[in-house]
């Protein structure tokens, strides 16, 4: 390698006295073509952030109703096509609560614009030993100002969305960090769990303070390989008329 790195550095130390305006200049475009496209390539690096749709691995919540696919018809075993059902809760893997979820005349998932999901979003890392995104927690970060907030929580650091085995204590968005995020006028917010709301709470209090503002609530975002930053956004939800969720393919790309 040292040979031909001494090489190439002759050639371009002789190529600079011969002094020539002109391949200077081929060199100047050469490393700018070369700037742009390593900008390019950071830009069009969208991140898929959605937990697959594969029981084998898609945590489920307790008492909810688990995924289930199932062949029907299945060319591999002699049939003329093949074609399969799917069974499972609105509420596995990555997808959006409407206000309808606990608000009772709340907007379902069809009835928000969908450039709701679309635009600038934070991503907050939260410390891996919080139990909860507080709002003391949420306070240590700069957050105010941001339109959309997704919270990279304890649960990435562990299997997360790809970790068949549903973890009950798992991080979630505490009632005094949604009021403020509500308050602050915040029009998307995302968890990188099944839920937002602490496990078997007796009040929904997370989800009655964001939904009850229209603020959609993004769940079951798997965030393991991203870090805190600002990202572009691109998430829709499966059009699901008059009801309160829909599953959602969700990326997001560095700014
Ligand atoms: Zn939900």
């Amino acid at each position: 390698m040292a040979k031909w790195g001494c090489v190439h550095g002759l050639s371009l130390g002789l190529a600079l006295l011969a002094g020539t305006a002109a391949t200077a200049q081929n060199m100047q475009d050469m490393r700018d073509k070369h700037d742009k496209r390593d900008k390019r390539d950071k830009h069009d690096k969208w991140i898929d952030v959605t937990a697959p749709l594969d029981p084998a691995t898609l945590p489920v919540y307790t008492g909810d109703v688990p995924l289930t696919m199932e062949f029907k018809l299945d060319m591999r075993k002699g049939d003329k096509v093949t074609y399969s059902t799917m069974e499972t809760g609105i509420h596995s893997g990555t997808h959006i609560d409407a206000p309808m979820h606990f608000i009772r005349d709340g907007k379902s998932i069809d009835q928000i614009p969908l450039t709701t999901f679309m635009g600038p979003v934070r991503v907050i890392d939260i410390a891996a030993d919080a139990p909860a995104v507080t709002a003391a927690e949420l306070n240590k970060h700069t957050w105010k100002g941001a339109t959309r907030i997704f919270f990279r929580t304890g649960n990435s650091h562990g299997g997360g969305m790809a970790d068949v085995h549903f973890n009950q204590q798992f991080v979630y968005i505490a009632p005094d960090a949604a009021q403020l995020l509500a308050d602050a006028g915040v029009e998307l917010v995302g968890i990188d769990y099944n839920s937002a709301e602490k496990f078997h709470s007796d009040v929904p209090r997370t989800h009655q303070i964001l939904l009850g503002k229209g603020i959609p609530i993004v769940e079951g975002l798997d965030l393991r390989a991203v870090t805190g930053g600002d990202y572009e956004l691109l998430m829709l939800p499966i059009p699901i008329i008059g009801h309160e969720a829909a599953p959602v393919r969700a990326l997001m790309r560095k700014k």
